[in-house]
Parts: structure tokens; sequence; C-alpha cells
């Protein structure tokens, strides 16, 4: 009897359940097909500096829009890559193809630009990633030390151990290494300070609360403290307001990102807005 009664309860959950299912299923197809055929997309996300306002790097964060389905968030494909493994083939075109634009804004006279690439832990587990990612960063000559790769705090914390060697690993290329969403992932200064880390980047929620919520400010200014103790660079995200460029500026951050600068942006419109490199048009003339 126990037994029917729970079976009758799990029957009521069903048609929710398995509707769950089969998106999930019907998206992990569409997403394998879309990396083979090549057809996520890069944004580009200017990272400034607060000061001069100047551009220093990008952000390169992956968008995908299925022929039927539409646009799907970041926040769900990355998700399913990370748990069904294409993750693996995600990261090597993300890595490709932004090496391979940087590559191209160089040749056509871009400034110097760094690329900020968003990595999962689980690409660190492949054993052959770190010398493909040094591989296609010398063919498209781009310095490592031009490459930011950005991990979440709540990841590396998951698995330090395997983690920290990792990352060693990557600083002896010469990469950059960013702990993204710091502040949200509750690691101990001793923690941090055994990482190989190059870069903070404070959570956005922070900087959203800086108006409101005195513990928000107080997780701003520590995470800056903190920075400096570890002598690494710091960038601030989700920065939306002027008032928060401000403010942020004057509690000693140097480096911001968010949509009041620029939201992520194709790379053609990245190139005309913040390279001054228009896209090659017919009738203009050719660059030098
Ligand atoms: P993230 O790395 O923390 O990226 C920042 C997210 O905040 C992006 O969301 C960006 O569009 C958004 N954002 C930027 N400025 C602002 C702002 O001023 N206000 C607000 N409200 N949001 C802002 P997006 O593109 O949806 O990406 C979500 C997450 O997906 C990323 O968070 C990153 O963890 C992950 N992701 C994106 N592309 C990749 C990728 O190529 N590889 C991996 N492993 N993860 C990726
Ligand atoms: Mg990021
Ligand atoms: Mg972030
Ligand atoms: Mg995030």
């Amino acid at each position: 009897h126990e037994a029917k009664r729970n079976g009758l309860r799990f029957a009521a959950y069903q048609p929710e359940m398995s509707q769950r299912i089969q998106r999930r299923a019907s998206l992990e197809v569409r997403l394998e097909r879309a990396i083979r055929e090549r057809r996520i997309e890069l944004h580009f996300q200017p990272q400034v500096d607060l000061q001069s306002r100047r551009l220093i790097g990008a952000e390169v964060l992956a968008r995908w829009q299925d022929p039927d389905l539409g646009r799907i968030d970041p926040g769900e494909f990355i998700g399913l890559a990370e748990e069904s493994g294409l993750i693996h083939a995600l990261g090597k075109l993300v890595i490709e193809e932004s090496c391979q634009q940087w590559h191209q804004w160089r040749s056509s006279g871009g400034t110097d630009l760094r690329l900020a690439i968003n990595m999962s832990c689980k690409q660190l587990e492949d054993d052959g990633f770190i010398a493909f990612l040094a591989g296609v960063a010398e063919r498209c000559q781009i310095p490592p030390r031009d490459i930011d790769l950005e991990l979440t705090e709540s990841s590396v914390m998951r698995n330090p151990a395997q983690v920290v060697q990792q990352l060693a690993l990557l600083r002896e290329h010469g990469f950059g290494v960013s702990i993204d969403d710091f502040g949200t992932g509750y690691s101990s200064l001793s923690h941090l300070r055994q990482l190989p880390i190059t870069q903070i980047k404070l959570d956005r929620s922070f900087v959203s609360g800086l108006l409101q919520s005195r513990r928000d400010l107080s997780v701003v200014n520590a995470t800056l403290t903190i920075a400096n103790d570890l002598e690494v660079s710091l960038i601030a995200e989700g920065v939306e307001t002027a008032f928060q460029a401000e403010r942020l500026q004057a509690l000693g951050y140097t480096l911001a990102q968010g949509y009041f600068f620029d939201r992520p942006l194709p790379a053609s419109v990245f190139a005309e807005s913040w390279l001054s490199l228009a896209e090659p048009s017919s009738g203009s003339g050719s660059p030098p």
C-alpha cells in the first residue's frame, strides 16, 4: 500500500517532471549540434579604466540562438553543457573563436586589448586543456598575459586541491587567472592566499546594493582590502549607473565593467564602438 501511495504521488508530479526532462534532452541534442556547426556566437563586453574611461579589455560571453526555441540563456546552456560534458567542446570553440577574433582585430590595427574568457572548472579536469589553450594563443599570436581566464569563486572553492594545481600551470604559461563573482562563494582569506590568481572580480550583486545596503558596501570595501593584500588586480562587474562608477572609484576601485559603459556586443559592433575599427565595407578606403 505504501508503495502504491508513493507511486501515485510521483505520478501526480510526472507531467511537469517529464516536460523538464524532455526540454533538457532536446536542448542537449540541439546544443551538441550548434557547437558542431559552430553556431555559438560570441559577444564582447568592454572592461574599462574608471578614471580614463578607456578600454582595457573585453569579456567574451557565449550566445546561443536555437532556430526553433530562440535565444537560450547562458545560465541555462552553460549549466547543461557542464552536466553533459559538452562544456569541453563549447569551451574550445569559445577559445578558438575569441582568439581568432583578437588576431583579426590586431591585424587590422586594433589597439592593445586583453581578453577575459570564462572557463568552467570542468575544463581543467581535461588533461589536454592547457596545452590546447597555449596552442591556440600561439597560433593567434596572442601573448598569454593578454588572456584572463575567469573561474567563479564557488566552483573554485568546490574542488580547491585539484584546481590549484591546474591554475598554477596556467600561471606558469603566463595566463592571467581571475576569480569571477567574488563575494558569493565564501572563500576564506587563507584559502585565497593559496590560489595562484592575478585578479578578483567583484560580483555585481554588491555593486547594485552600493546605494542602499551597508553590508554590500562593507563587502565592496573588504574585497578591495583583500585584493591589495594579495597584490592582485581588482575589477567590479555589473556597473549600471554613473553613481556606481563614481562611488567605486572614490572607494579605490580602478577597473569596471557593466551596462553603464556598454552591454556585451556582437564583434562587429564592439569593434566599431570600442576599437574604432569599422567593418570592412565596399566603397571605403582600404586600411593602412
Ligand atoms: P559572468 O561571467 O559573471 O558574466 C557576467 C554576466 O553579467 C553576463 O551574463 C553579462 O551579460 C551580465 N552583465 C554584464 N554587465 C551587466 C550589468 O551591468 N548588469 C547586469 N544585470 N548584468 C550584466 P550572461 O552573458 O547571461 O552570462 C551569464 C554567465 O554565463 C556568465 O556570468 C558566465 O558565468 C557564464 N558564461 C557565459 N559565457 C560563457 C562561456 O563561454 N564559458 C563559460 N564557462 N561560462 C560562460
Ligand atoms: Mg565572467
Ligand atoms: Mg561574474
Ligand atoms: Mg555570473
